[in-house]
């Protein structure tokens, strides 16, 4: 193991995997503004693409996600530079989030090119059969399959995340030659702002330049889930954000021009899901119902996961199909729910990591459970149908991005692992991708 920080480097824990999940779950938190450039810690494993001879290639793949960005923002007038990164590459006007619209489950998507079904990660809260309670699919082990990290560095290539939020650095864990633990982070929110998310992108290429780098800005998303204003539509917090990461994104393009690699690279911008707002008002809690039924009462787990809830029987097996008809029923039957799906509908393609039924909110609602006033207070949301569109397109100085091309294609976050593959010369994994190269 070896370690990478500003000011010299750092041993690293024999599996940083288990540091920083243990960091993660011991609490400590690094206060904004208390760390300096402490925060700038690169880890990488031995025996990988650090270490071994590299394979020549002078292309690089950029993919930042504005995490939670709807995509009209884009031409808000808030983002200068997105919208001419947009225009001036191949841009796609139908995109998607999959489902459950939410953060975990689509950065795997977009890492492994492959839906829940065949990962085992559908959604960022789920119950654990195994554990017996409702937890956060943030461990490395949570992911089955390779992902496009793992895959580039065993032919050679340097791959790199830099992911703002701690469950995502949890579940990718040791998968990239380079990892940068975030950090400073802010507490309960659990993730580092764009500016130092960014510094970290912009050292990362630096000092590794690695041939695929993946980076996460969480801040447009952050502020959004905590803006009082949003359900106004005032957005007040919202907008700051975008200005400000939109700073940094064209900071970062003019880094990758001034030291020349502009015209090597491929730079994919998406999001992984949008955004939503709910007043206090609008809020489902399936708990009371489900127990308020003689039937299910104390045999259903609910994973809440903000615009979708997902179900799980607890019971006998036998009674399985009964108590999904009990609960479908009793959640259509609710204000605010726009469906309930039994979880097996092919067209989901969640496993049964997601439970027995998948249940969306209206536009403008949102779940909190058990407790309905405080298991989810945040206005803002995301998980269910209204946060499926997301600004996805293509840029870069590389020849083989299209110019000022827009496709009808539905682009979705799935498609983002084969984009890459193909732009990097990687082969389709054993058993393909669920999405497929946009490029
Ligand atoms: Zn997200």
């Amino acid at each position: 193991m070896t370690g990478h920080g500003c000011g010299g480097p750092r041993s690293t824990p024999t599996d940083s995997r288990l540091a920083g999940l243990a960091e993660a779950y011991a609490g400590r938190r690094t206060l904004l503004g208390a760390a300096g450039g402490a925060g700038l810690v690169f880890s990488a494993a031995a025996g990988t693409a650090a270490a071994a001879p590299r394979r020549r290639t002078r292309k690089r793949a950029y993919v930042v996600v504005v995490d939670g960005c709807r995509p009209e923002e884009i031409d808000s007038g808030l983002t200068p530079n997105l919208r001419s990164l947009r225009d001036a590459g191949l841009r796609y006007g139908r995109a998607t989030s999959l489902p459950v619209m939410e953060t975990i489950p689509n950065h795997t998507m977009m890492m492994t090119g492959r839906r829940p079904d065949r990962t085992g990660v559908p959604a960022n809260s789920v119950y654990d059969r195994a554990l017996g309670e409702v937890r956060t699919l943030d461990r490395p082990r949570d992911l089955r399959g390779p992902t496009i990290l793992e895959r580039l560095d065993r032919r050679g290539l340097r791959t790199a995340t830099v992911l703002s939020k701690e469950y995502l650095y949890g579940i990718f864990g040791t998968r990239a030659t380079y990892r940068w633990e975030p950090g400073p982070v802010i507490p309960v929110a659990e993730y580092a702002p764009d500016e130092f998310t960014m510094a970290a992108a912009r050292e990362m290429v630096t000092a590794h330049d690695p041939h695929l780098m993946f980076v996460n800005l969480g801040d447009v998303d952050r502020f959004a889930h905590s803006d009082l204003t949003g359900p106004s539509g005032l957005e007040v917090l919202r907008r700051t954000a975008l200005l400000n990461t939109d700073r940094l994104v064209g900071g970062f393009v003019d880094l990758l021009k001034e030291t020349g690699r502009w015209e090597d690279s491929l730079l994919v911008v998406l999001a992984d899901h949008s955004m939503d707002y709910s007043t206090p008002d609008r809020v489902i809690s399936l708990t009371a119902p489900i127990e308020a039924d003689p039937f299910l009462a104390g045999r259903v787990a609910i994973g809440d996961n903000g615009g979708a809830d997902l179900l799980y029987w607890l019971g006998p097996d036998r009674q399985r199909e009964r108590a999904v008809r009990r609960m479908r029923a009793i959640a259509q039957g609710t204000e605010g729910v726009l469906e309930a799906l039994d979880r097996r509908t092919r067209s989901l393609r969640l496993g049964p990591e997601a439970g027995d039924v998948v249940v969306y909110c209206r536009a403008g609602w949102r779940f909190s459970d058990p407790d309905p006033v405080t298991s989810n207070p945040i206005p803002g949301n995301h998980g269910h149908p209204a946060t499926r569109p997301i600004p996805f397109f293509l840029s870069g100085g590389h020849p083989a991005v299209p110019r000022r091309t827009a496709r009808p294609g539905l682009a979705t976050t799935a498609d983002v692992a084969p984009t890459v593959g193909e732009f990097l010369g990687l082969p389709a994994p054993r058993g393909g991708y669920d999405g497929r190269s946009r490029l």
